[in-house]
């Protein structure tokens, strides 16, 4: 229901009736457009200044939500950097050493992270730090984890040649000798048992009855099988690499041929008194780079310390060799 205005006329003293122009109209109608809409945007922006939408509540909760996973996350890593710490230390004091390989020193294991550049796609964000020192944890991590992992590979070769080289050296007795009982005589000044002068004995002699089975001391490959050498008689010797031979001395029979590939505790022969012997005994030698070397100082490989120090004892009585 439209009301009529009125104004009142000062000349005329009387109301007349305002008459409202077309132009007038339009003009209040866009004051009022425009007025209003002013008037919700102010109000608009006074609300969401506030006032969070529930969308923006919503991303809110996830921002904190993987800020947090973040967190676990970094967490993780530093324990995996400390297991991996322990690892490497492991490495370089018991497996490196072991092998007598160098440690790995610290700087290269953590080298080639001093970039400045090469986080800076991360960079520009709220939370630009968390997120570049997160991918830096993970790139340190995986270059730690790739030199572990070499050098493992490296002892796992270096063990592997360490066993062949174990099996190779001369380390156990020629002969049965669980009790001991059979060592005649060791390294050293002997009393030589022809002219009883005292004579360097480069050997040990193992007692034992003609015919007692003589084992290969190391692997390795025969070298000789004959008796062209001066005193030893039958003799056999065994080329175990690494710049070691193992000589059995005074044999009553051989049971293997020239170039031989043996294993330690192969049959290789039996116990006799051929050659410059007094008795039926085994003269066992072993050298070094051609150097006749002390055998007991190998004979680790199946007694225990009590029992070598026993034999120990016995191979430094200073008594006769059987030669
Ligand atoms: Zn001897």
């Amino acid at each position: 229901m439209s009301k009529v205005k009125y104004y009142y006329d000062s000349e005329s003293l009387s109301y007349r009736k305002i008459e409202r122009k077309k132009s007038d109209i339009v003009k209040y109608i866009l004051l009022y457009l425009f007025g209003s809409t002013a008037l919700s945007i102010f109000f608009i922006f006074l609300t969401s200044s506030y006032f969070e939408s529930p969308r923006e509540k919503a991303l809110a909760r996830e921002l904190e939500n993987l800020n947090l996973q973040y967190d676990i996350l970094n967490n993780k890593i530093k324990d995996a950097e400390s297991v991996l710490s322990n690892i490497e230390e492991r490495d370089n004091a018991i497996y490196r050493i072991y092998f007598e390989a160098s440690p790995i020193s610290e700087d290269k294991r953590k080298a080639g992270f001093g970039g400045v550049n090469r986080y800076k796609k991360f960079d520009g964000y709220q939370y630009s730090d968390l997120i570049k020192e997160s991918n830096k944890s993970i790139d340190i991590l995986q270059k730690r984890i790739i030199v572990q992992s070499k050098s493992l590979d490296e002892i796992t070769k270096l063990a592997l040649e360490k066993e062949k080289f174990l099996q190779a050296i001369p380390a156990i007795q020629p002969v049965n000798n669980n009790d001991l009982t059979r060592i005649a005589s060791g390294y050293g000044y002997r009393t030589d048992p022809f002219t009883k002068a005292k004579k360097f004995h480069y050997g040990m002699d193992f007692t034992a009855p003609k015919g007692t089975p003589v084992y290969a001391t190391g692997d390795g490959v025969v070298k000789r099988v004959d008796s062209r050498s001066s005193g030893y008689g039958k003799h056999i010797r065994i080329d175990h690499g690494y710049g070691y031979t193992s000589l059995y001395a005074h044999l009553y029979k051989y049971n293997v041929k020239k170039w031989q590939k043996v294993k330690r505790g192969d049959l290789i022969g039996y116990v006799g008194n051929t050659g410059r012997s007094q008795a039926p005994h085994l003269h066992y030698e072993v050298f070094k780079d051609k150097v006749k070397i002390n055998p007991v100082n190998f004979y680790y490989g199946n007694l225990t310390a009590k029992e070598y120090n026993d034999l120990l004892k016995k191979t430094s009585l200073v008594n006769q060799s059987l030669d």
